[in-house]
């Protein structure tokens, strides 16, 4: 536990150097999130933020020093991101590596993984991708079909992974590929931490409903890999992949409560859009109806920012540790898309002008955001499935099939 006086100390040193060292918006079009990056000039400017703050020494406040990072120390972890929130500062290009490759291999690592891949995680300079899902198994996971076959040297992968999202820059991918097929379908999986560069790899561009690409589909035909890319023991994969979809989808982070200044950054320029935009002659702001769902919209902020603190009282979580997180992981991402909703709603036909077109209100950022949202209530566990483990498992209702 950080000292009080250091930690004030600390945020206050952070806020100035985030002042003086936030890079200027560049010339072209940036991505939204992390999902969305697709050329190398949007790569190479989150990549650069990413490096800064690293060699600055404010990043990695959830690795040992040993590994690359700054010492386990969760108070000033908050601190970085409730400040980067508040300032809209660029997001991290490796979030994927940072927030689930990263808790994982600390976990199942071996020494000698840990060592090796950590520092170049945490710095940006290695990007990592997911490999998990597959056409025909991505809520049922399980019945993934890409093969890792052993061989003298380690193991040959084919097969074909799909929604890969930053495949097309990744060094490493986290992959989860059956190693037995005789077994159980769960029992027959492992997983691997695949090099990218390895031969017989394809990756193919995926485009989103807004143009953007961002992620994949990436092929495999019988492409090597070494023995010591096997992560935790043969036939583990299963549970260690639930172990990283559980940091996926936030389940192990303490710093949901950070998250809802983004989220209330976020409804800041919505009501901002209200102020500015008419509708009859008057901004919409005033008109009774949009003023009510604003204010609900905000009552659902401030409720997601109070789950969030509880699910950082572990007396108050203890019976079920998991189930406040994935609660929230649900409500966000839904709550995401109802601001971006209504933001399209208030903008009538100007929602359908594009980010290219000069006209559009706020550079086109709404009807974006209303068509990105959607990838976050897919990702990590739809929510149709999110609603299912939450009925059997917290509530206890009878499974679903
Ligand atoms: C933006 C984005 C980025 C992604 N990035 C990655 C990545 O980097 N790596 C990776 O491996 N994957 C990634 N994914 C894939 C994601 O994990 C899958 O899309 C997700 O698990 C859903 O699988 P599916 O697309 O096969 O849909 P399906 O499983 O086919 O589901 C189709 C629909 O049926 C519903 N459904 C399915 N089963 C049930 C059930 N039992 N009960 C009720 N409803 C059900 C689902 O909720 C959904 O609405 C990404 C997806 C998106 C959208």
């Amino acid at each position: 536990m950080t000292d009080p006086d250091e930690l004030t100390q600390f945020g206050a040193e952070f806020s100035a150097w985030l002042a003086a060292n936030r890079p200027a918006p560049p010339s072209f079009k940036l991505p939204q999130t992390f999902l969305e990056v697709e050329s190398a000039d949007q790569m190479a400017y989150h990549r650069d933020w990413q490096r800064k703050v690293y060699d600055a020494g404010y990043l990695g406040f959830d690795v040992p020093e040993a590994y690359g990072g700054r010492g386990i120390e969760p108070e000033k972890k908050r601190v970085v991101e409730a400040a980067l929130a508040q300032a809209r500062a660029p997001f991290f290009v490796n979030f994927l590596a940072l927030t689930w490759v990263a808790p994982t291999i600390l976990t199942f690592g071996t020494e000698a993984q840990k060592s090796r891949l950590l520092a170049p995680l945490l710095r940006g300079d290695e990007i990592w991708c997911q490999g998990f899902s597959e056409p025909n198994a991505g809520s049922d996971l399980a019945s993934l079909r890409t093969r890792a076959v052993k061989t003298a040297e380690g193991w040959e992968i084919s097969g074909h992974k799909v929604w890969t999202t930053l495949a097309h820059f990744a060094k490493w991918m986290i992959l989860l590929a059956r190693t037995d097929p005789d077994a159980n379908k769960y029992a027959g999986l492992s997983y691997f931490l695949f090099p990218m560069d390895a031969p017989g790899v394809s990756v193919q561009p995926l485009i989103k409903m807004t143009g953007e690409g961002g992620f994949n589909q990436v092929l495999f035909d019988r492409s090597p890999m070494p023995r010591d890319c096997l992560l935790g023991e043969e036939g583990q994969g299963w549970n260690i992949a639930l172990t990283t979809l559980m940091f996926e989808r936030g389940a192990a982070d303490s710093s949901s409560r950070e998250r809802s200044s983004a989220l209330l950054e976020q409804l800041k320029r919505l009501v901002s859009l209200a102020q500015r935009t008419q509708r009859n002659g008057r901004p919409i702001a005033s008109d009774p109806v949009f003023r009510d769902r604003l204010a609900t919209l905000w009552i659902e902020a401030a409720a997601i920012g109070f789950s969030g603190t509880r699910s950082g009282v572990s007396d108050l979580v203890k019976e079920r540790p998991l189930a406040l997180p994935l609660m929230n992981k649900l409500v966000a991402s839904e709550w995401n898309q109802r601001v971006a909703e209504l933001a399209c709603e208030m903008l009538g036909p100007d929602a359908a002008l594009s980010a290219e077109d000069a006209r559009a209100p706020d550079r086109g950022e709404w009807p974006r955001a209303f068509m990105n949202s959607f990838g976050m209530t897919i990702g990590g566990g739809t929510s149709e499935i999110l609603r299912n483990i939450i009925g059997e498992r917290v509530l206890g209702l009878p499974k679903s099939k």
